[in-house]
């Protein structure tokens, strides 16, 4: 059994969850104690506490603690990246990515620590000078999904600790190994015992626990559009911060002057990595009506030559699907993508490979119009819908119509167009002659509309959400 890290313990509990990996269910990866109630109040009391002293504690320790974080992240990628990739499917070098990006992302805001640069300012008043400073937040809860368990956790634990404050985590219930591996790490990282806890659980129980909980001071949560609306209604009773990053629908426009076979390894990237499961997949794929066929014929050839397998064997290009009820959702969109009158080109069924696993041939769909549920609805599926487009407006305003707006992206050799679409795409992010997947960690990342609620992440802008700023005026007294 592994346990849930509170108060600076591993504490057992009497409920545990069965983990198994998706490419071969035979194999057990784990049982995984599920936090009660009463440990959750311990860990939030613990926290409350150790927040004071790490806050008082001085930057180069703090700087340190962070920096061996992400050093044995890193060291540690192969390792950690292979337990990433048994539990929740993506392929190995998408797991060894995964976990050397988040110590990335640790080390990168290990520096944060010593940029202790405040703003100042004469008062309008004479005698009067002006400080701003930033004060942490207090105690930060941290929901994250199973689709990157160990960045998405990051790149929000990481500057929650760099700005001064304590942590409560709870992962989704999917990808507990991961979980548990990352918390060891940061256990051994010296800092103060109740700075950092791991509580794992349902959402529905110890999750809608976490973020009702007065004490709580802020919320980051990264999951789907349905949960964040459910956790901002059950938390504003207590008004903490609330920062979230949800669903989306991207759209990858190919206009008819982009180099396409650029243009079908852009898709296939965005499509079909990670199975299709990532926040930022190109699931709807507009094609200008000159290169349609020729874009399409060879994104079918692309994406039948994919090899879908264990995501631990060589060779392996796409995984499993994380679970059977994913799975079935999935086949589900299949079926209704047929009825909307879909066109599938490949793939869209289940697989029946060497071992038990939730295993899906990725699927292209052609003719799909952009009111139908396929395009409206996130699937988070290795399924890619092309939409034709007549011209480059009809394009952007196909891309843009939608409830989401996290990234989009353009395929063009026209600098003026790539212009355009950069200033006119309604997202938070966006690609030119790149897939809409795959983003830095030293910029913003975000979306608009369903996809986002609240402040930005990652780089310098999380300051923003981690801390309040605290304006000082100081009197200077009469001139001697
Ligand atoms: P999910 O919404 O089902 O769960 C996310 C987390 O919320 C899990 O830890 C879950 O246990 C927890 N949770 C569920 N109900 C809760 C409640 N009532 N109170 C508190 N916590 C609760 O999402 P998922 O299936 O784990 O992840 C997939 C979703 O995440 C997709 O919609 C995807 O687009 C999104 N995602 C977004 C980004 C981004 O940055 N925009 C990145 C990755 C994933």
């Amino acid at each position: 059994m592994h346990n849930n890290y509170i108060a600076g313990e591993w504490v057992a509990s009497k409920d545990a969850v069965e983990n198994r990996n998706p490419s071969d269910i035979t194999d057990l990866i784990g049982h995984y104690a599920q936090a009660t109630t009463a440990q959750l109040d311990t860990a939030i009391d613990a926290a409350a506490s150790a927040q004071k002293i790490w806050q008082a504690t001085g930057l180069e320790a703090r700087q340190t603690a962070l920096m061996k974080i992400g050093n044995t992240l890193i060291e540690r990628a192969d390792e950690l990246g292979e337990l990433l990739s048994r539990e929740e499917g993506k392929p190995r070098g998408e797991g060894r990515g995964e976990v050397y990006r988040a110590g990335q992302f640790f080390t990168y805001y290990a520096a944060e620590v010593l940029r202790q640069i405040g703003d100042n300012a004469d008062s309008v008043r004479a005698g009067i000078e002006i400080d701003v400073r930033r004060d942490p937040v207090g105690v930060v809860a941290v929901i994250s999904p199973w689709n990157f368990p160990t960045a998405t956790a990051v790149w929000k634990i990481a500057p929650a600790l760099a700005f001064g404050n304590a942590v409560i985590w709870k992962p989704a219930n999917l990808v507990p190994a991961s979980a548990v591996a990352l918390t060891e790490i940061i256990a051994d990282a010296g800092l103060p015992a109740g700075l950092f806890n791991l509580v794992m659980g349902a959402g529905s129980t110890i999750g809608d626990a976490l973020v009702s909980h007065p004490a709580i001071k802020a919320i980051t949560f990264t999951g789907s559009v349905e949960t964040g609306r459910r956790i901002a209604a059950a938390a504003i009773g207590n008004m903490p911060r609330m920062q979230m990053e949800m669903g989306s629908k991207n759209a990858l426009v190919v206009m008819d002057d982009a180099d396409i076979d650029l243009a079908v390894a852009c898709a296939a990237n965005g499509a079909f990595g990670g199975t299709g499961q990532k926040c930022t997949a190109s699931s709807r794929l507009i094609v200008h009506d000159a290169v349609h066929d020729e874009f399409v014929e060879k994104l079918v050839a692309a994406t039948k030559a994919m090899a879908v397998g264990h995501a631990l064997e060589e060779g392996t290009q796409i995984g499993p699907v994380v679970s059977e009820g994913q799975l079935a959702a999935n086949l589900d969109y299949m079926d209704i993508a047929r009825k909307e009158g879909g066109e599938v080109l490949c793939g869209g069924d289940r697989l029946t490979l060497a071992h038990e696993g939730y295993y899906m041939a990725p699927a292209v769909i052609a003719g799909t119009g952009n009111g139908w549920r396929i395009n409206r609805e996130e699937m988070f599926a290795p399924i890619a819908c092309v939409i034709r487009a007549g011209s480059y407006d009809e394009a952007l305003a196909i891309s843009n119509d939608t409830d989401f707006g996290l990234t989009a992206g353009i395929m063009t050799r026209s600098l003026a167009r790539a212009g355009d679409f950069r200033r006119r795409a309604e997202t938070g992010v966006v690609m030119v002659n790149l897939p809409t997947a795959g983003t830095d960690y030293h910029v913003p990342f975000g979306g608009r509309g369903d996809s986002s609620y609240g402040p930005r992440e990652q780089g310098q802008y999380a300051v923003e959400f981690f801390t309040s700023a605290k304006t000082a005026y100081i009197s200077t007294g009469p001139a001697s």
